[in-house]
């Protein structure tokens, strides 16, 4: 169980653990605007029973970099590839370092793609141009609120309201 946690305006801002969130709350940096009281959270603070919170807003507004919003993971970056091989355009499954990390290439959205196995394994430690490929596109770091929630496995009703700007 998840929380979804909005920024002082209202925007969504990320999704953390209930008990993170609950902490926020209890700390007065944060308040909560929608909870699910069938499912208290105890052992916080000894033998109170919170209401587990599922929406909170903060109570100071946070300016967090673009770049920052979206960590870079392997199923973000098959996702933002819609599971398509970055140089062969078919079904991918894995993901490739463009500039290979062996030589210094970074985790990062602009060095991360989706990759066929096919592809993965006969370009190794060598780089698109040394291969003769091009990329199908330039990688980016994906941007806009939707994709906060888009990498939780249930977002949660109650949430949509919320999330119909993103
Ligand atoms: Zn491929």
């Amino acid at each position: 169980m998840r929380t979804l946690v909005l920024n002082a305006g209202y925007e969504p801002l990320a999704v953390i653990s209930f008990r993170r969130a609950l902490i926020l709350v209890l700390n007065h940096k944060a308040t909560v605007i929608a909870s699910d009281p069938e499912h208290p959270v105890v052992g916080v603070r000894e033998d109170v029973a919170f209401d587990r919170p599922s929406v909170i807003v903060l109570s100071r507004y946070v300016r967090i970099p673009q770049s920052r919003l979206v960590p870079v993971s392997r199923r973000g970056v098959l996702r933002r590839d819609a599971n398509r091989c970055a140089y062969c355009d078919r079904h991918a499954t894995t993901i490739d370092h463009v500039m290979p990390k062996s030589r210094g290439g970074q985790d990062s959205w602009e060095n991360l793609v989706a990759c066929c196995l096919a592809c993965n394994n006969i370009k190794g430690d060598r780089t698109p141009h040394e291969m003769g490929w091009t990329l199908r596109f330039r990688p980016k770091a994906p941007h806009g609120t939707a994709w906060i929630v888009r990498g939780v496995e249930r977002p949660q009703p109650d949430w949509d309201e919320y999330l119909v700007a993103a």
